[in-house]
Formats: C-alpha cells, structure tokens, sequence
C-alpha cells in the first residue's frame, strides 16, 4: 500500500519511507492510499478470533507484504501482550480499559507497535536510527518503554526538568540501555523547539538519522485501530453500538474512524473532551478555530490545535455534513469530570481516571438523548497515573500496581541540559561518533 499527505494527495510514499519521516513536506499528515474493506462475514465469526489474531489481520491490510508475515506476526504479538477488557459498569455502558500495558496509558499500544516497525526498517539502515522525542509525561514513557532494547534504534527523551511527576519522570529515566533521558533546564514549549529545530538542522542530518516519534506517525495510528475491532467483537449486544473517546490530538478517534470505514459496524462516535473544545466546537460551527490549550486535571488532552484534525477531515473528504453524520462532539468542565468520578466510584464502586471520565460524560450525554445505545467509552489511563487528583476526588486511597511500582524502585538517570540549541547539538554530535 502507498501512503499520502494530506496537504498534497500526490505525494505518495512506501510504509517505509511514511514510517521513518514520520511527516510529509510541509507538515502534511501521511494517510493510506486506500481504506481496506472487511467482508461482512469477517464480522460475523470475529468474536472466536483472538486479540492478536483480530490485531494481525487489521495490520496486514495496511502492511500487506511490506513486512513479512511471519514478522508482522511477531511484531503484533509483541504490541497485544496484555489484554484490553470491557467492563460493564453500568446497563449497556462498557469500559474500554486500555491502561493493561507497560506504562498504564492506551499509548502503549501506538507505542509499541511503532518500535518495533521502525527497529524493522532500521535493521535495514547502516546508521542507528535516532529518535528524538519531547514529553510533558506520558509520550516519553510509552515511547521509551516501547524502543527499550530495539536494536539498531537510541531513544532521546527530552522533558522540563521539575516539571513531570516523579511516576512519570521514573518511567524513563530509570531504563538505561538504548534509552536517554535528557533532563532540561526549561519548560515542554523548549523541549519541543529544540527538537523541531534539530529536524531542521541540516548539518546534523548529514551526520545522524533523526526521527520523530510523536502522535502523528502513522505506525502509531494503525494500532490505535486494533482494540476498536477487539472490543465490538467482545459486546454482547452489537446493535447501536457508540464508542466515546477522550480526545485531544484526536489520533485514537481518528483510529476508530479508520475501523469504521473498514467495516465495523458503528453507529456513532463521540468526540469527547475537556475544556479545550475545539472539535466540539468544529461540529457545532463547521469552523475550525485552534487556540491555546488551557490546563485541566484531563491534562493528556490540554490540545488547544489537534494534531490528527487534518486527518479526520481527510477521511470523509472535508464533506461537514458526511462528518456530523456519524460524529458528536461534547466538552466538559473539570467539575463536571470530578463529579462523574465521584458519582461513579459511590454508586458503582469503579474508579474512573480523569481522562476516562470525559469519555464516560460524553456517552451519557449522547444516551439521554438516544437511550437504545450500547455505548463504549475508552478509559485511556490507569487511574493511579494521576493518583493525586483522583484520591483527593474520591476521598480513598487507590492501589499502584505492581508494574508501576517497579519504576519508583529504579535509579533515576539523566543528562543535564540548558535550554540552548548549541549545547543539544554538541551532545547530539557525540552520538555521531562511534557510528562514524
Ligand atoms: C494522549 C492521551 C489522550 C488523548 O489521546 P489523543 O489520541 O491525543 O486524542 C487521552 N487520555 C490519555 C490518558 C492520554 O495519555
């Protein structure tokens, strides 16, 4: 299959090439060539496949021969190595969990299926491949995590120092190995422009083989897709069936797009967010205003310009009405989410991240107004990972789990860095040497 921007339909590349750019020219968005179809009848004996089986045969249509089978097959594996359950918790509204994997975050997924793609290509390369990657918490742990031990790939994770919690910090700078943490002198804003401008930096691209590993790489999306299919397929009734996603690049509710344009029958997304509510606002106006993001306790989804935006109008040729059709969008206030939490954990007994929270505010939302739905919500975190917040919401302490645990009992490891382009690029040259 061939890969397009879409800021320029002409611009076609191989999975390769739209893998290890990570973004086309002129910061366009690489999309599939063309959105494979299941059969119906796939649909009608999924549920007695396996999650890795239902993750293979997904990959495979985007992957095609591009990677061997037998590779791909071990590359899938590797991703779904923890499950992804729905939980009931209240009549016909399921929990999505998708915070099993090694950094209690859905990100993991993305992750690690784009490690292992990219270590696939770079076995391929003379130079190591270098991914630079600026956090404000969860993308460096789920990125970092997911490359650990991938050979031929060196991870440099760039974050503010002071500014990530220490769960968060430990996460990546307790791994070693092909993994660095560089902890900087300044705030995520000049983490990220030091990053954007090391792209940039011709010199320096001559020398190392630098990529990206941000949301928008589409080794990222494709697996995004994967527990969509998983997740229908386990529902007991198949009927009306809503997903509402906690959004703020929107990646994952762009994945859920893609698995609806392959054939999963779904009756409606929701676009669920905080109050950065630029999409809801999009399909309530067909205006598309980005701003600056404002800080929520759903802080993962603080995107006041949605980087996967571009993608979403792609997928139904910009035509608003085609996207209204099967999209709402719903914004909440940080009261609102607390209170959900709240309701939830004293009538329910479970407990809802933030981020989760939105979600599950933006089905019932949906469902007050269409009460046959069976709805899904995606809980995109372990609630531990904002421990604080929840416990002071919910009056209770709650349980870290073991594999967070852990973390806190590594060695924190980082380089110390100044804010300044030039001290970056002299340590990023050193890197160049024993490659040379
Ligand atoms: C990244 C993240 C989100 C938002 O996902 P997008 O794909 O950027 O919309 C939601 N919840 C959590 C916990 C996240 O880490």
């Amino acid at each position: 299959m061939k890969f397009y921007s879409t800021n320029n339909p002409l611009h076609s590349v191989s999975l390769r090439e739209a893998v290890i750019k990570g973004l086309a020219p002129g910061q366009g968005l690489f999309m599939p060539g063309q959105i494979p179809v299941l059969p119906a009848s796939y649909f009608k004996s999924i549920h007695e496949k396996s999650f890795s089986q239902i993750a293979f045969d997904i990959a495979r249509a985007f992957v095609e021969d591009d990677i061997p089978q037998d590779r791909l097959k071990e590359i899938v594996s590797n991703t779904i190595s923890f499950d992804a359950p729905l939980v009931e918790i209240e009549k016909n509204i399921f929990s999505l969990e998708l915070f099993h994997g090694p950094t209690l975050a859905f990100k993991d997924f993305g992750a690690r299926f784009m490690s292992q793609v990219l270590g696939y290509f770079a076995a391929e390369q003379k130079k190591e491949v270098i991914i630079l990657v600026a956090t404000s918490g969860d993308t460096g742990s789920a990125v970092a995590n997911g490359f650990l031990d991938v050979k031929g790939t060196r991870v440099i994770v760039l974050y503010p120092s002071g500014k990530v919690s220490e769960i968060q910090e430990k996460q990546f700078t307790t791994l070693g190995k092909n993994i660095t943490a560089l902890e900087v002198d300044g705030t995520f804003d000049n983490c990220q422009q030091l990053v954007k401008q090391a792209f940039s930096d011709e010199e320096l691209n001559q020398k190392l083989f630098l990529t990206s590993a941000n949301s928008i790489n589409l080794a990222r999306l494709i697996p995004q897709s994967f527990y969509y299919f998983y997740a229908w397929s386990r529902l007991p009734k198949k009927e009306h069936v809503v997903f509402s996603v906690p959004s703020g690049n929107f990646g994952n509710l762009t994945a859920g797009l893609i698995a609806e344009k392959m054939g999963l029958p779904i009756d409606h997304f929701i676009a669920s967010t905080n109050r950065n509510d630029i999409v809801p606002n999009y399909l309530a106006s067909s205006q598309f205003h980005p701003r600056p993001s404002v800080e929520t306790i759903s802080n993962a989804m603080d995107v006041g310009n949605p980087s996967n935006f571009a993608r979403m109008i792609d997928l139904f040729q910009n035509n608003f009405s085609e996207i209204k059709r099967i999209l709402s969008g719903y914004s909440f206030s940080d009261e609102e989410t607390k209170a959900a939490m709240k309701s939830v954990f004293t009538q329910r007994k479970y407990v809802l991240d933030p981020h989760g929270a939105v979600g599950y505010l933006g089905l019932k939302k949906y469902i007050s107004q269409y009460p046959e739905t069976v709805g899904v919500f995606l809980e995109t975190a372990h609630p531990s990972k904002f421990k604080e917040v929840v416990e002071e919401t919910l009056s209770t302490e709650i349980q870290i789990p073991e594999r967070l645990k852990i973390f806190l009992q590594g060695e924190k490891q980082t380089v110390p860095l100044e804010a300044d382009y030039n001290s970056f690029k002299n340590f990023l040259k050193t890197l160049a040497l024993p490659h040379e």
